[in-house]
């Protein structure tokens, strides 16, 4: 039997919750396909830093490279905000997706009929909602040089070469190849060079796909068109900031930031991850949902290990318990047929999964 080894890195906040309930949901899976996971955890963000002055260390980015994929809950807090940047949980991060190379982070944005009432978005306007954020991941602001700090002056540069947009460009359109064949470009042109040669570079990548429609939209319009009219989207490309920003926009199409899945690859392994953050504020109280993180798992098993039906498999059971009526805090509405913990919310989605 196949075995697959998997990276798991928890890191803070509700990280730890989360992440346990989606490894609850592999191994459920696991029982019905034929294959099996080994799970090797690591240290990243704060707990790392606490341990060992590092935020990722040494022995995380070997781990990771050694694996066949990378399961990751969010990293980040209060505690840590006063650190130098490079010490921040932040960085670790950011630093990890570099060492992977994982340039493209896709971020598929669906919203479930059972939720429809959920979010503040008028029902009519989000049913069959289907869009993909690809977001550029290893590049732009959040990495760019120069970049300082001093009391009465602080830089940030903006940086893209074309090879790192052609190659984020390239997923997009073989994205859409395997959708409705719409891609939208995301960028700032009317203001930013930055944004004039990612325009550029995605008008030559679209050449090698007559079949895929190119347009181009100001990141300012895109904000407004997202919540105005999402089923205009098929595909988004962005840059690194940009989604950023816009996905967690998107977040509430769905009704709860803890919907969001989002696979990064491009490298030899990829790392997978919910758009949200640790959310200190309820880490610990067991509300979380957990329902991003699994579908993130599911993402894992599709893209790094090719396990197709395992990943339908689970997609199926989070609908399916959706649709009994199960809901943690964060969707609380009247079509609620009972409030879940986390861990209630990822042991409903394990047994199901045997179901399907
Ligand atoms: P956040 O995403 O952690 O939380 C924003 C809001 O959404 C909060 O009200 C939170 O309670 C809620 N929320 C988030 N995930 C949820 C879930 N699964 N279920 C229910 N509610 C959920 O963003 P923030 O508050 O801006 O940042 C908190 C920390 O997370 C910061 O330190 C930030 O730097 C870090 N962060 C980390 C990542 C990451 O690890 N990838 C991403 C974003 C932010």
């Amino acid at each position: 039997m196949k075995c697959y080894n998997i990276a798991i890195i928890k890191g803070d906040g509700i990280g730890f919750e989360i992440v346990n309930e989606a490894i609850k949901v592999l191994n459920a899976v696991c029982l019905n396909e034929n294959f099996k996971l080994s799970y090797k955890e690591y240290l990243m963000g704060g707990c790392a830093y606490d341990i060992t002055n590092n935020p990722l260390p040494n022995e995380t980015v070997e781990g990771c490279k050694k694996s066949d994929a990378i399961l990751f809950g969010a990293i980040g807090g209060e505690k840590w905000d006063s650190l130098e940047r490079h010490l921040r949980p932040e960085s670790g991060l950011l630093r990890l997706r570099k060492e992977l190379g994982v340039y493209a982070n896709l971020r598929p944005i669906n919203v479930f009929d059972e939720l429809l009432d959920v979010s503040t978005i008028k029902p009519e306007v989000l049913r069959g909602v289907d869009l993909l954020i690809v977001r550029e991941l290893t590049g732009g602001i959040y990495f760019g040089q120069p970049r300082n700090k001093n009391t009465k002056k602080a830089l940030n540069t903006m940086v893209y070469t074309k090879e790192e947009i052609k190659r984020v460009a390239i997923v997009a359109f073989d994205s859409a190849m395997r959708r409705r064949k719409k891609v939208c470009s995301i960028d700032k042109a009317n203001v930013l060079e930055v944004s004039q040669l990612w325009r550029e570079t995605v008008e030559e990548v679209a050449k090698n796909y007559s079949e895929v429609s190119l347009s181009h939209m100001y990141v300012d319009n895109a904000a407004m068109q997202l919540v105005y009219d999402p089923k205009q989207f098929d595909v988004m490309l962005t840059s690194n900031m940009f989604g950023d920003i816009l996905s967690d926009e998107a977040s509430m199409i769905c009704g709860s930031i803890g919907l969001l899945p989002s696979a990064s690859i491009g490298g030899k392994v990829g790392l997978f991850e919910p758009i949200h953050g640790s959310a200190p504020n309820i880490a610990g109280l067991g509300i979380a949902n957990p329902i991003a993180t699994i579908m993130s798992a599911a993402m894992m098993l599709r893209f790094s290990l090719g396990e197709e039906s395992a990943a339908l498999r689970v997609e199926k059971a989070i609908q399916k318990v959706l649709k009994d009526g199960y809901r943690t805090k964060d969707l609380a509405n009247y079509g609620a047929k009972k409030i879940c913990s986390t861990s209630e919310m990822g042991s409903i989605i394990a047994k199901n999964v045997a179901k399907i």
